[in-house]
């Protein structure tokens, strides 16, 4: 007898490829070697956290009161790290921000939910570009939302406003971006971004209520060539900002971020004490206290993102010559060329019989294509080319 609710016995079945993947690999890990299998599956930062992180956690338990580092405060987070984190933001992108447009959260992930549970009545609609990172759906489903895709244009991955305006109902409470992306890597520029702000705009004018724009950033800092995604609250008004730290500076396990909520977006004052209840009835509570000290500490702190250009610029030409068929990511550090043979379930299952493992686009909602996670060593992704040959020859011959 079950005695899970209906709803996770639907979540649990469908429950993520991409970490089936993970524990796949570990086996094959375990089988074959460790070096003998390329597992490009998951998201997990290669880059190693700064020395300044390590710094931080010494100072912050050798100086500062455990009573403080360990106790609990507002919700929110404490109010000298969001003082500080909005100061760095203000430094870097020209505003005005203070604690209160700041609420510490449990990662990206944490401040989405947090933020969909102040905002997302039963039945809202919220959308999505495709391909898109597949939490979001749960995400929205934690509220009795609705997910809504909208698709983006196959040659840059960046979203349509034409069909996002057509996606747009009575019911749209939120667009999520995601920028730099995962599973693509594209990064929205400056022109897309005000387009999509333009039909944002014209659509809270026609309902006359808001709709929001909720950028997800835990990529921020991940982006090449010279490329700066561009500020969200700069380019339209009603926007959440969700950043983290898990990839910024490689500290996925300690679950670290933040929520910008702009003071001019509408219904501030309501908004921001509906996150910092949020935080507590999810059960979050707060972000983890000592961690919020070290973002404190290490706000301007950055990781070397030089070993992920090295495999992005290896693996890209490498790929390419071999014949893939890819769109040239800016930022984050995932690549999703076409599956070789049209068929990316059939493709990543040929994949692993060269011990390559690989994630199919069906995950992120986009049949034909794969993922390819390169936050690996660069040894692996030298080994990997022979094997991503054997595949792209046995798929298409
Ligand atoms: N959003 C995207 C697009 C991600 O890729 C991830 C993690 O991989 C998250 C959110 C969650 O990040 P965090 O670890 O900060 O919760």
């Amino acid at each position: 007898m079950s005695c899970i609710s209906e709803t996770m016995k639907e979540l649990v079945k469908n429950s993520s490829g991409i970490r089936a993947m993970f524990e796949e690999g570990k086996r094959l890990a375990r089988l074959r070697g460790a070096e003998n299998v390329y597992d490009f599956s998951l998201g997990n930062p290669s880059a190693p956290p700064h020395e300044d992180v390590k710094a931080a956690v010494t100072r912050i338990l050798n100086e500062e009161s455990p009573t403080l580092v360990h106790g609990y405060m507002n919700n929110s987070g404490f109010e000298d790290t969001r003082e500080k984190i909005a100061q760095s933001v203000n430094a870097e992108f020209g505003q005005d921000y203070g604690a209160d447009n700041i609420v510490m959260t449990c990662g990206a992930a944490g401040a989405l939910n947090v933020t969909l549970k102040a905002i997302i009545n039963p039945g809202d609609e919220v959308i999505v570009f495709s391909p898109f990172f597949v939490e979001y759906a749960y995400y929205v489903s934690n509220f009795n939302g609705v997910t809504v895709e909208s698709k983006t244009d196959e040659s840059t991955f960046l979203p349509d406003p034409e069909d996002l305006e057509s996606k747009i109902t009575s019911r749209t409470k939120a667009v999520i971006l995601n920028s730099p992306n995962n599973p693509t890597g594209a990064v929205y520029d400056e022109k897309i971004l005000k387009r999509i702000a333009g039909v944002l705009d014209a659509k809270q004018k026609e309902f006359g209520r808001p709709i929001f724009a909720l950028s997800d950033e835990p990529y921020r800092k991940i982006a090449y060539d010279g490329v700066k995604p561009p500020f969200i609250p700069s380019i339209y008004r009603n926007c959440f900002v969700a950043y983290s730290y898990s990839k910024a500076l490689s500290l996925p396990g300690e679950r670290i971020g933040y929520i910008i909520a702009p003071s001019d977006m509408d219904s501030f004052d309501e908004i921001t004490c509906a996150l910092n209840v949020a935080n507590r009835v999810l059960g979050y509570v707060n972000a983890p206290s000592l961690f919020q000290r070290v973002a404190a500490l290490c706000r301007d702190t950055a990781i070397d993102i030089s070993v992920y250009e090295k495999n992005l610029s290896f693996l890209y030409s490498a790929l390419t010559d071999i014949g893939y068929e890819c769109v040239k990511p800016k930022g984050a550090f995932y690549l999703f060329p076409k599956a070789p043979g049209g068929d990316d379930l059939k493709f990543c299952a040929l994949a692993k019989e060269f011990m390559l493992l690989l994630v199919p686009g069906t995950a992120f909602h986009t049949p034909g294509y794969f993922r390819l996670a390169y936050c690996v060593s660069y040894e692996t992704c030298v080994n990997s080319i022979d094997a991503f040959r054997k595949a792209f020859d046995r798929a298409v011959s």
